[in-house]
């Protein structure tokens, strides 16, 4: 059959029904994808970071593939957590949401986390969210008690399926939760009628604000359609809040209706333990951008499935967190970035003609990672012996042709950027991020970087005067103090020496 658009097919683990299986889109080349978004209620974390992560890298593999992706991603914008905290320090409620709203965006744009094609946010989605509402209670699946509205779970025999369980038994397992204005407690709340001083909005139901799962379903409905492709978020939102708003779209639209794929990202792990504030492992993005830049977090995500469990090293020394797996993850990417400014700085063109076999192989294999349920690390593999084949020939040009080695060098820079983007690394220029790499490393150090400069002066004034004894003796006084001299073609340079 006559393919209409020019995408590779994918396989991905869809959490519905428990098996890797082949993706078949609504609609020929196009990807509607629908992500939970944040409650904007304190600063971004690292665990809002890792998810964020986790689903930008799904939605530009899927570009990379040849897909085109509408990627929504909401704010959850009043909420319960909100009006608390917003009570707890003086403040109005929607604009402090608004605040961190802002900040989560600046936050993720440092680990390369795209803007989403649409963000919408509930205070805007009003209007959508009523109108399902009052569908749900015309239909017989909700009931308004008062001011409220609650979903009738037991309306909804599906329930409980993507988290496999049944109403009974998370009926047993429910929370003893004493509210007698519900007819089961397994009935979640749709429309909260307002309490003195909150946000409100007129309803017919009184004045009131939406419960937090139904905005999900309101929004998907609205700017990806009744039934779109993929849905995704942590695993931690399984239950409740998936398996809710299943019950709410298919409710009002029928079974076989909403998300035809689920995709749910792993835990992050500290030392086996859950991320909690009582274990002190909550790390602002900020901590983390600073200690290490962004772009080592992304690096450190993306070398690691986005499904399977993750330890995170860190430990506090000297009473300063130490995050020893993105220290490592910076090597690796400043390794990275390395080689790039050494093909840039060798100069080759991308001539037509033959290369080195082996340089084939970086996009196709990227692809065929990436096709079989997002496989990141497979990519970064693949960047690996790139990048090693791409130091060997930078090292030594010996029996190859000069023509096809240029070409090699050439071909491989650019491909490693476009392999590197569809997994959101290697994005800046070489020089912009070694320089500022050498700056953090400067003082994490605390290298005196005058006395660095001055001492490489003197080596300049030493290989002028042909004093090539005293010019070795400062590169190993250099040395002492972490710096390594670097003679490249562009001039003298330095950087901070590695050490683990
Ligand atoms: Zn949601």
């Amino acid at each position: 059959m006559l393919q209409p658009f020019k995408v590779t097919p994918f396989r991905l683990y869809d959490s519905m029904r428990r098996a890797k299986v082949a993706f078949e889109p609504l609609v020929p080349g196009k990807v509607g994808m629908y992500v939970c978004g944040p409650t904007t209620y304190a600063p971004a974390h690292i665990g809002h970071a890792y998810s964020a992560i986790a689903f930008d890298t799904v939605r530009r593999a899927l570009t990379f593939l040849g897909w085109d992706v509408t990627y929504v991603r909401n704010v959850t914008d009043i909420d319960d957590k909100i009006i608390k905290r917003a009570n707890e320090t003086g403040q109005d409620p929607l604009a402090m949401s608004a605040h961190f709203a802002a900040e989560y965006n600046r936050d993720m744009a440092r680990f390369n986390v795209m803007a989403p094609s649409v963000e919408p946010k509930v205070t805007t989605h009003i209007q959508q969210i009523i109108e399902l509402v009052a569908r749900l209670v015309a239909n017989g699946h909700a009931y308004a008690v008062g001011g409220d509205v609650f979903y009738e779970v037991r309306k909804f025999p599906p329930y409980g399926k993507l988290s496999g369980q049944t109403i009974d038994q998370l009926e047993d397992g429910a929370r003893v939760e004493v509210d007698t204005r519900k007819k089961d407690p397994v009935d979640f709340a749709l429309w909260k009628s307002a309490k003195p001083g909150e946000p409100s909005w007129d309803s017919p139901w009184g004045k009131g604000r939406p419960g937090w799962h139904i905005e999900c379903s309101a929004m998907t409905v609205t700017h990806l359609g009744v039934t779109f492709d993929l849905h995704a978020g942590g695993k931690d939102l399984i239950f409740p809040h998936h398996e809710n708003e299943i019950a709410q779209s298919q409710g009002a639209d029928g079974t076989g209706t909403f998300a035809r794929y689920w995709l749910h990202n792993g835990f992050l792990n500290f030392a086996g333990e859950k991320m909690s504030k009582s274990l002190g492992n909550v790390f602002n993005c900020d901590q983390i951008a600073e200690a290490v830049g962004g772009e080592a977090l992304r690096f450190f995500c993306v070398s690691h499935h986005y499904r399977s469990p993750v330890d995170f090293d860190v430990q506090v020394v000297d009473n300063t967190p130490r995050f020893f797996s993105l220290e490592a993850a910076d090597r690796s990417l400043a390794g990275f970035y390395t080689t790039l400014q050494r093909i840039d700085q060798f100069g080759a063109e991308l001539t037509p003609g033959p290369v080195v076999p082996e340089a084939e192989k970086l996009v196709p294999d990227a692809k065929e990672a990436l096709a079989e349920d997002f496989n990141a690390p497979g990519v970064v593999a693949a960047m690996h012996g790139a990048a090693k084949l791409a130091n060997k020939l930078l090292d030594e040009g010996k029996g190859i042709d000069k023509q096809v080695r240029r070409r090699t060098l050439a071909r491989l820079g650019k491909e490693l950027r476009e392999v590197g983007q569809a997994i959101g690394v290697l994005t800046q220029e070489p020089a912009t991020y070694l320089h500022e790499r050498r700056e953090r490393l400067v003082k994490a150090k605390k290298i005196d970087v005058a006395q660095v400069q001055a001492k490489l002066d003197e080596r300049k004034a030493a290989r002028a005067a042909k004093d090539f004894t005293r010019a070795d003796a400062i590169r190993g006084e250099l040395a002492q103090l972490g710096v390594e001299v670097l003679d490249t073609p562009a001039g003298t340079d330095w950087r901070i020496a590695d050490s683990d």
